[in-house]
């Protein structure tokens, strides 16, 4: 029986089938939520959350480490489950997916209190007025997270730990390839101790994530791709509810003449490779400088072809596993026959992997390739990277540039000081001085994209600022006195006001001072006209 009768089958019994892609094998099915269920789960959030935004963060930490206690002992398992669903290898799960998540659990639990610890502000000469100013951080309520299928285990749950930190509930949809292993992430929370309204997996499709949305959630963050991505923040506005959308990327990686070429060649092979090449921010495109390109390009056509290919589970020693769908691969297979019909050349790859029966894409390198052609221009999101030959540090610049995505980007020198000149002129979220890719991986770093590769941030201070509501406490501590710009007003007002603009306005104390004496004497209006008013109303 054929994967398509399959799906309609399991569309007609509301249930999805989970594949994996290395073998085309059902692994299980999970059920399509009704949109009256994912409004039910919300309320049940919201009811849930009261409670939870009054416990401490030593209380809300002790959950989430005890799940973090689960995650590890059960880290081969959730490994498997999640090379299964993806088709990658289980050794990357466990790097890319188990080892920043632990570490992100842990990081979240033990700093989210001094992070979201209350914060003075300085306002200045309205502080010698007896005025003070303090930021507290409320949670939001129900958050709905939305995510897709290239690493469902670590965006997700990031953003869960994150969320439930800060005091929220949360719902969370999944993306229908990978409904499994974001039920496993509920499972796993709900042996913890937490509450199960506080966390709720929502399986089923693009529609459960647009009823999720329609539900009346108070934040959405969304990972997906950029269309997907623009219909929920389309969807969002109708309600006013705010968005974080992560989305796709077209990661330029520059080497320059004095890179160190060996190492930068192992890094665009891992950069846009691993994972399939189906990462947000895979290296998608390579700006070699004329200088060192014929070594540069030797080397990774040599260490591309060394790579092994295979099933993800039961193979320790694959680098390269299946990717996660036919439709992504039939993506992969249309930007590399576009770059070939407008002239590019493969040195290797170009073609599905024969040898093997799933959906394998050889690892691929293209050269001769330019700004014309879709695979210098649109998510490939697959294990192919294209390399063009530049001239100068401004070309690469320029080009790097020359894209609607700004996700993150690489650039690669030995001079960290002209790496870093580099970065800031790139139009990217991220940009790393020799690396690649892996920064998602680091809890205290923000994430998130600048341009078409999204708005808002994920992780980092940013990140969880992302999840709470700032709320903004004024106090005056002298609550007898009157404040001289209020009613009423008169010529000696006035001459006041105008003196605050010329004087006060200038952030200056001295020029304030010289206020003084008028200040005073509005003081002394004020109250000689409320005695008036006291012995008028006697
Ligand atoms: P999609 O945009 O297709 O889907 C993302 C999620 O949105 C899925 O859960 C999907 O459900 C859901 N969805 C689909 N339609 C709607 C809708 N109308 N309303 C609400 N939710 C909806 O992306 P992919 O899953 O294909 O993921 C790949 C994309 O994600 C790539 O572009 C990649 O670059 C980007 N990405 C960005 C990252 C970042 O941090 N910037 C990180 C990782 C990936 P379903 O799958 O069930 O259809």
């Amino acid at each position: 029986m054929s994967a398509q009768t399959l799906d309609i089958r399991a569309e007609q019994a509301k249930e999805i089938i989970s594949y994996d892609p290395g073998t085309g094998k059902e692994i299980g099915r999970a059920p399509i939520v009704t949109d009256e269920e994912v409004a039910e789960s919300v309320k049940r959030a919201r009811r849930a959350q009261v409670s939870w935004a009054g416990q401490s963060f030593h209380e809300r930490a002790r959950i989430v480490m005890r799940a973090r206690r689960i995650v590890l002992d059960e880290m081969e398992e959730i490994a498997l489950l999640i090379s299964r669903e993806t088709g990658k290898p289980v050794v990357e799960a466990i790097s890319m997916e188990l080892v920043p998540t632990l570490d992100l659990m842990q990081f979240f639990a033990r700093r989210s209190r001094k992070l979201l610890r209350p914060q003075k502000i300085n306002i200045g000469q309205y502080g010698l007025m007896g005025r003070t100013s303090r930021i507290v951080y409320k949670p939001l309520g129900v958050v709905g997270i939305i995510s897709p299928w290239n690493f469902p285990w670590a965006i997700p749950l990031g953003e869960v730990v994150m969320a439930l930190m800060a005091g929220n509930a949360v719902v969370l949809k999944p993306s229908e390839l990978t409904p499994l292993t974001g039920l496993k992430i509920g499972d796993v929370f709900r042996r913890a101790g937490l509450d199960e309204g506080l966390l709720q997996v929502l399986t089923g499709d693009g529609r459960t994530g647009a009823a999720l949305i329609e539900a009346g959630v108070d934040k959405i963050m969304f990972t997906g791709s950029v269309a997907t991505g623009k219909r929920v923040a389309e969807s969002a506005a109708k309600t006013l509810t705010p968005v974080v959308l992560e989305l796709g990327g077209k990661d330029p990686m520059i080497v320059l003449e004095d890179a160190d070429v060996e190492t930068a060649a192992s890094a665009a092979v891992w950069g846009a490779f691993s994972n399939s090449g189906q990462a947000c921010a895979s290296v998608e495109r390579c700006y070699v400088h004329e200088s060192v390109a014929q070594k540069f390009i030797e080397s990774v056509v040599e260490k591309t072809r060394a790579l092994k290919q295979n099933l993800g589970a039961g193979n320790e020693d694959a680098d390269v596993g299946a990717m996660s769908s036919e439709r992504q691969l039939n993506i992969v297979e249309e930007h590399v026959s576009d770059a070939l019909k407008r002239g590019a050349r493969v040195l290797t790859g170009g073609r599905r992997a024969d040898s093997l029966s799933g959906s394998f894409y050889e690892p691929t390198i293209l050269v001769d390739v330019d700004h014309t052609m879709t695979v210098m221009r649109e998510e490939t999101f697959g294990p192919v990277l294209p390399v063009m030959i530049i001239k100068s540090e401004d070309e690469a610049i320029r080009l790097a540039n020359d894209s609607r995505f700004g996700l993150t980007a690489s650039v690669w020198t030995k001079s960290v000081r002209r790496g870093r000149a580099i970065a800031e002129r790139i139009e990217a979220g991220t940009v790393m001085v020799n690396e690649v890719l892996y920064t998602h991986g680091i809890a205290q770093t923000p994430w998130g994209g600048m341009k078409q590769s999204g708005m808002g941030r994920t992780h980092g201070r940013l990140g969880l600022l992302e999840l709470v509501m700032p709320q903004h406490v004024h106090v005056n501590r002298i609550p007898r006195l009157r404040d001289m710009w209020w009613f009423s007003y008169s010529p000696r007002a006035a001459r006041l006001f105008r003196g605050l603009a010329r004087r006060f306005a200038t952030g200056n104390v001295l020029q304030t001072s010289l206020l003084l004496p008028q200040m005073i004497r509005r003081l002394i209006e004020h109250h000689e006209k409320t005695d008036r008013k006291n012995r008028d109303a006697r």
